[in-house]
């Protein structure tokens, strides 16, 4: 298989000519996934540590390919950074994402949308614009978004990026560090960060019940979190001892394969209307 990638590669390269080396295979039907409707949104929820209620939803993008199938975000999202297609694909993540969070609400469910932004997206001078037009689109409010960016695009862009943010969270929308605790350098950047919300990488929340190691890491990131009075996310909790312990330690949310797996919006919605009626 890997062979046959290979001559399609040079196959596709050639087409491009003169020597350059073109685009993959991959990225060449990345290019028409959003025109073919191959892309698609799951839906995760994050439950308060006690007592269980839904408070957000976590937008995460699907793409199924009729010739590659399903390709993972971890393989196709670097492609769509790297070919800057991700500019276009995550201005139509913000829009659908909002659209559904607009139906929820008219529902009568009050929790927030969380929708992860690259750093290139981030890199673009119209993205405030971008974000506040769709919330006003969509009739919602700043505080019912919330911007997901990793760790590593704060230390990448501190300066660059927050002065966009900022402005974000003047307008009310709420900003989360994703996969924090992975580069403990960016504690002191953080706080000349504007931030809201911590999500403490999965490595530590699964970690943190045989580990001294990556337990003091929860238990450190939670007292930061307390001093700055930040909101705490632990992502990536499969089991009822990893919740637990979260719990004991203070985080205020729990994402995971425990509680609730990425699901479509129509299985999510019936998961927030029950929960609603009981
Ligand atoms: P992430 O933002 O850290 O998202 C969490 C990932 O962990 C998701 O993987 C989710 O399905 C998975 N997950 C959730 N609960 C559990 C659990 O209990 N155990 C385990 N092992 N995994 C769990 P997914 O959906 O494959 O997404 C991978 C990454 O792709 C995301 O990591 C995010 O960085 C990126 N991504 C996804 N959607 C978007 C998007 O719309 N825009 C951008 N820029 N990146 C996205
Ligand atoms: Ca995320
Ligand atoms: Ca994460
Ligand atoms: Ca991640």
């Amino acid at each position: 298989a890997k062979q046959a990638g290979r001559s399609e590669l040079r196959c596709f390269s050639q087409e491009a000519g003169a020597g350059t080396a073109g685009p993959s295979a991959r990225e060449l039907r990345l290019r028409g996934a959003l025109e073919r409707g191959d892309l698609t949104l799951r839906y995760q929820p994050q439950f308060e540590v006690r007592g269980g209620r839904i408070m957000a939803a976590e937008a995460l993008l699907r793409w199924t390919d009729a010739e590659l199938g399903a390709v993972p975000p971890d393989q196709f999202i670097p492609l769509a950074e790297d070919s800057g297609l991700i500019v276009p694909i995550g201005a139509w993540v913000l829009e659908e994402a909002c659209r559904q969070l607009a139906r929820w609400r008219a529902q009568g469910w009050a929790g927030r949308m969380a929708v992860n932004v690259s750093p290139v997206q981030l890199a673009q001078p119209d993205l405030v614009e971008q974000v506040l037009g769709t919330l006003a689109r969509c009739g919602l409010r700043g505080e019912d978004l919330e911007l997901e960016i990793t760790e590593r695009a704060v230390l990448q862009d501190a300066q660059r990026a927050s002065g966009g943010l900022a402005r974000l969270r003047a307008a009310g929308v709420r900003i989360a560090v994703d996969d924090f605790g992975m580069g403990h350098a960016a504690l002191l950047y953080l706080l000349a960060f504007p931030v809201d919300v911590l999500k403490i990488d999965r490595r530590f929340v699964q970690g943190a019940l045989d580990r001294d190691h990556e337990r003091q890491v929860v238990q450190a990131l939670v007292a930061f979190a307390r001093a700055l009075n930040l909101d705490m996310v632990a992502e990536g909790v499969e089991t009822e001892a990893q919740r637990a312990l979260m719990e004991e330690l203070g985080v205020g949310l729990v994402q995971g394969y425990l509680l609730g797996r990425p699901v479509p919006a129509q299985r999510l919605g019936e998961l927030l209307a029950s929960a609603q009626s009981s």
